[in-house]
């Protein structure tokens, strides 16, 4: 069991980053309106993820650290239909498989606190907790000399964490996100639920007023997000932000439609500022090739294509571009 938890570990939790966005997305999950996210030395000495959500059942905590178990879905055509970010139980045994970690959650009523270090108990005990959950993730990898091996710079680990809070929150405009490390706030949404503030807060006021609301829908699907005018471009992709049911996805397909979009307007090698929330049905959607959950599988990707390169390439003709 400790065995197996670490090998899953092995493709759930690559980097400190992937921690991060475990433990982010089950706050989304638990229908946060607030998540505070604090790390020291990128991750690898401390993540800590605070959230407002639904808490944990005093009785659920110890089922929440045992692989596979998931409160999210009930039976195989559950797997078909995920609403949710999580939903294989994986995230939480790997993380306490190779770290310390402890867990404070409340559902309102009295509190439960679980200290777990390489998989084992150390201890648990009640306390008083206001409703929610703190997950506090020590001392990565301590047991896995291997992969702290290929953990790169606290720079390079870093500028992960920023990038995958980044693309939830954006993923997320109702929740309030914080993310601080001993520097200082490195990102901060104001959780109003416009995605254009929630931009501000991650890019700065001055890119986001430069940007243009679009909107499309088919039966099938339906978009709303922000594009930047082609002179507001940048060197590389990284300011694409595909998100279907709010969850951050890489699609080619789709970053192509994008780009299709814009046409001959863009010149070569520069990209532009694209935020794009996708709703759909998730029978549409895949999500169970690969164990993080990044890469997706569509039905009716061409259309949704179309969908995507029409809608930007309207907004700009408007524009009269
Ligand atoms: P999954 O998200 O795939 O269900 P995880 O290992 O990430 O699996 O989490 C296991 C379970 O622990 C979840 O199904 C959920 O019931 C509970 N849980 C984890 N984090 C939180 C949280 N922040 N708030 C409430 N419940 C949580
Ligand atoms: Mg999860």
């Amino acid at each position: 069991e400790a065995l197996s938890n670490q090998i899953a570990a092995g493709e759930v939790i690559e980097r400190p980053a992937s921690v991060v966005k475990e433990l982010v997305e089950n706050a989304i999950d638990a229908h946060a309106t607030q998540i505070d996210i604090r790390i020291v030395k990128a991750g690898l000495d401390t993540i800590q993820v605070t959230d407002n959500g639904d808490g944990i059942e005093q009785d659920d905590v110890d089922t929440a650290f045992k692989r596979h178990a998931t409160s999210k879905i009930h039976d195989r055509n559950d797997l078909f239909r995920v609403r949710s970010l999580g939903f294989r139980g994986e995230a939480l045994a790997s993380i306490a498989s190779v770290a310390d970690v402890t867990l404070e959650t409340s559902t309102g009523e009295v509190g439960t606190a679980v200290h777990i270090k390489g998989g084992d108990i150390l201890d648990q005990h009640l306390e008083a907790v206001r409703k929610g959950t703190a997950l506090t993730v020590r001392d990565l990898f301590y047991n896995t000399p291997a992969r702290l091996k290929y953990v790169k710079s606290y720079q390079t680990e870093l500028a992960h964490i920023v990038d995958i809070v980044n693309r939830l929150a954006m993923g997320h405009p109702q929740i309030a996100f914080t993310l601080k490390n001993e520097h200082g706030v490195q990102l901060k949404t104001a959780g109003t639920g416009d995605l254009q503030q929630t931009i501000a807060g991650i890019y700065g006021v001055s890119v986001a007023q430069k940007l243009l609301p679009v909107h499309g829908e088919t039966p099938d699907f339906e978009l709303d997000g922000y594009v930047s005018l082609p002179e507001l471009t940048r060197a590389s992709r990284q300011y694409i932000s595909l998100l279907i049911n709010g969850r951050y996805v890489k699609n080619t397909q789709l970053n192509k439609a994008i780009i299709a979009g814009y046409g001959s307007k863009l010149m070569v090698g520069r990209y532009p500022v694209v935020i794009l929330n996708l709703q759909m049905d998730p029978l549409l959607v895949d999500v169970n090739v690969h164990p993080t959950k990044r890469e997706v599988r569509l039905s009716k990707e061409a259309d949704l294509a179309k969908l995507i390169q029409a809608t930007i390439r309207t907004k700009l003709a408007q524009q009269n571009l």
